[in-house]
């Protein structure tokens, strides 16, 4: 597997080189809006630790991925008065992953609605 690098946007976004529009932080973590988003309120939740993907961080660092997860995912039901949640993460290339940082996709939903493509 490839080496982490440094220079991928969410890690700049990290630096604060990058801007996003910031939903939540603490001190291992980093929620923000997706740019792209598939649902209304579509989050991405990242590791303050340079993390390549799941296959790359420590499992200690990781705890902190999912506690944030689970944060954003509680907030985001009541935020969008969803009916339900989409949590979804990609790892390497061949795993549909395009920035290699790792992050988790959290998507509200609605019945009936489905995620754009
Ligand atoms: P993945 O690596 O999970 O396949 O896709 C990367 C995700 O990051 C996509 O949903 C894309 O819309 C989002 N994304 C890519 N570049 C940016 C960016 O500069 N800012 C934000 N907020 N999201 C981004």
């Amino acid at each position: 597997m490839p080496a982490y690098d440094t220079n991928n946007i969410f890690a700049k976004i990290l630096r604060g080189e990058f801007p996003c529009h910031k939903v939540y932080e603490d001190d291992h973590v980093l929620a923000f809006l997706d740019i792209m988003p598939r649902a209304p309120g579509h989050t991405l939740v990242i590791p303050k630790a340079p993390a390549r993907n799941i296959l790359d961080i420590k499992p200690e660092d990781y705890a902190h991925v999912a506690r944030g997860t689970h944060k954003i995912a509680a907030a985001a039901m009541i935020a969008f008065k969803a009916d339900g949640i989409t949590v979804q993460q990609f790892n390497e290339a061949a795993g549909g992953q395009v920035v290699f940082h790792l992050h988790m996709h959290v998507m509200p939903r609605h019945n009936g609605v489905a995620l754009l493509p």
